[in-house]
């Protein structure tokens, strides 16, 4: 990191002795420094002319290719048909106009330059011309400016042949006025540039394609812009480091990685480097991420605040981390996506063919290291009905964490058994205070009685708590991740250890909690579900989901049973209908305590793993 950071440095420094750029059309001031290799021409963001011309000639002999192009001009039209867009916030937020915005503006971009029908230029200046109006594009949340941005930088670019003197004047003047001086006064004020998640990529980002635009014009802003967004950039790119996981969860690692293929493309195509930010460790391994943590249907392992239920969907960034680092695995990965569902525009910009190498086999199971730890297991690739568990600890101050440390999922005969509730409506009073005490800890998705974590005594994990894995193993026939929850409870108990495994033959899976316990507290074992729960011994409860059942057995401690609580809340928090705790509630324990659960799914042979022998996790 010193390295990359003395790199981007020097680079600022050495490019501010070199001459001013040459004069280029409606240049109003000699640029100096960074952007003295800038394409004075456009298109020079994400896509020119010259690479559109290959994708062109690879088109006539690509199908897949031939069937995005499709996917973009149907879009396209679509996109064509829509109201124009006007001002109108949701709570303190612009973001899903912006976002709408860079849709129609991809879309029918790439539309227009592939086609070269008027129609489709002519609805993205107006949907640009109406933004660029706008009082402002809310820089109170600046996502909403980056992304509005992004979307005006690249319209202006891809269209600026088209476009008469006086739209580009009025189109700049807007990015100028809503973008780029503001971006300027964020970069001095606000404290994103300095954070560590997705604000910083998709801020950076959008305010690089902005800026890039129409840096022959505005060079005093674009060279600023871009100053700061490469030292800034670094701070969030690091989160990858060392395997590629995201701390945000899968849901932000697609928002805060395509920002980060916009940006780096951006200071590709447009200033020929990427500053060195794409050595940056974890990153070229980051498409492991999806991957690995979607189950055997493509539902995501869900932490952090991702959407209820959320899975696998197409991905451009994937082209990008494929093409960047030449990884045949994305490639294949996110064709087997698009063949199941339309492709972007973004697809187009980054294609890739279908590898003609297929990449090596996956791995069974996937340890991700960082500041969220995450392991998963499976009993195959390739069958939909396989069983996977996912677990994660790392720490409950993490942005858009819950209170979740040794959280895991498990799906298994095509559906998912165990699941995290995730995220709650982010206008909630106080969703976003998560000191200890805050407001966000009282909603329900969010603190720990969600989870399918303990309990001690009712309360919710520390929210400064941090927690690691102490061994991961990955063997066919042994795999298991113990992670030590000690300090998530330390004002219960001395020690809390969790540990998950793969258990007979990959057909069952055996979670083990073990605890010290000082002063008499009640133990909580809990799963949330889906399932219509049946108890029909103590110790024994039946999941049911459809025709398919998996047997919950308590197989420690003998002298209890099984209960079935509600997971359902009051509005204006998710009501989450219909949903259960499993439950097992141990009253006024102390000393050494091991509670041990075997979830065993009824396969279509009707085997079932009935019990496993227990060890102490120490002797696991
Ligand atoms: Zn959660």
């Amino acid at each position: 990191m010193a390295n990359l950071f003395r790199f981007v440095a020097l680079t600022v420094i050495l490019s501010c002795c070199h001459p001013a750029l040459g004069s280029a059309e409606e240049v109003t001031v000699a640029s100096s420094g960074i952007l003295k290799t800038l394409d004075k021409n456009h298109p020079r963001l994400m896509l020119k002319d010259e690479d559109l011309k290959r994708l062109k000639e690879l088109y006539a002999k690509d199908e897949v290719l031939q069937k995005c192009l499709r996917d973009v001009l149907k879009d396209a039209d679509e996109c064509a048909d829509k109201r124009m867009l006007t001002y109108r916030k949701i709570g303190p937020r612009l973001l899903h106009i912006s976002r709408e915005c860079l849709h129609r503006i991809y879309a029918l971009g790439l539309a227009y330059r592939w086609t070269g029908e008027q129609r489709y230029a002519e609805k993205a200046v107006e949907n640009l011309l109406a933004v660029c109006a706008f009082e402002d594009w809310n820089p109170s949340h600046f996502l909403d400016t980056a992304e509005m941005s992004h979307a005006v930088g690249l319209g202006y670019d891809w269209l600026y042949s088209y476009l008469d003197m006086e739209t580009r004047k009025k189109i700049r003047a807007g990015l100028v006025k809503n973008g780029l001086v503001p971006a300027l006064s964020a970069y001095e004020k606000s404290w994103w540039p300095k954070s560590e998640h997705n604000w910083n990529q998709v801020c950076n980002g959008g305010m690089i394609v902005g800026a890039l635009a129409i840096a022959e014009s505005e060079p005093r802003y674009a060279e600023q812009i871009i100053i700061s967004a490469i030292e800034s950039l670094p701070r969030a790119l690091k989160s990858y480091s060392p395997d590629g996981a995201w701390m945000e969860g899968p849901g932000y690692w697609s928002y805060a990685t395509h920002y980060t293929a916009y940006g780096l493309t951006a200071l590709q195509t447009a200033l020929g480097t990427d500053f060195g930010l794409l050595q940056i460790e974890g990153l070229a391994e980051s498409g492991n991420f999806p991957i690995y943590t979607s189950g055997p249907r493509g539902l995501y392992l869900n932490f952090a605040d991702c959407g209820e239920k959320s899975s696998r969907r197409p991905m451009p960034c994937m082209f990008w981390l494929a093409r960047t680092y030449d990884n045949s695995l994305y490639a294949q990965a996110e064709h087997a996506e698009i063949a199941k569902s339309d492709a972007r525009a973004q697809h187009v910009v980054w294609y890739v063919p279908v590898p003609v190498t297929m990449p090596a086999a996956k791995e069974l199971d996937r340890y991700f290291r960082g500041p969220v730890e995450i392991a998963v297991f499976r009993s195959a690739w390739d069958d939909p009905e396989a069983l996977f568990v996912g677990v994660k600890a790392g720490y409950n101050q993490v942005n858009h964490g819950h209170l979740d440390l040794g959280n895991f999922e498990l799906d298994a005969l095509g559906v998912r058994w165990v699941r995290d509730l995730g995220s709650d409506n982010y206008n909630l009073p106080g969703y976003w205070d998560k000191r200890r005490g805050g407001r966000r800890w009282s909603y329900y998705r969010l603190n720990s009685k969600s989870h399918s974590v303990p309990l001690l005594d009712g309360e919710d994990q520390n929210p400064l708590a941090t927690s690691r894995f102490t061994r991961f193993q990955t063997e066919r026939s042994s795999a298991f991740v113990l992670v030590d929850l000690t300090s998530a409870y330390k004002n219960s108990a001395n020690r809390v250890t969790r540990g998950v495994a793969m258990v007979g033959n990959r057909r069952a899976v055996l979670v083990q909690d073990e605890f010290d316990i000082e002063k008499p507290c009640e133990v909580v074992w809990a799963v949330t579900t889906d399932a219509k729960i049946d108890i029909n011994e103590k110790d024994t409860a039946v999941l049911t989901l459809g025709a398919r059942k998996l047997i919950a057995r308590l197989l420690s401690p003998s002298a209890t049973g099984f209960a079935i609580e509600s997971a359902e809340q009051k509005a204006p928090q998710k009501t989450n209908k219909g949903l259960r705790r499993l439950i097992v509630r141990l009253p006024n324990t102390s000393g050494s305590l091991r509670v041990a659960i075997l979830l065993s799914p009824v396969w279509k042979d009707k085997d079932v793993v009935a019990t496993v022998p227990i060890k102490p996790l120490t002797q696991w």
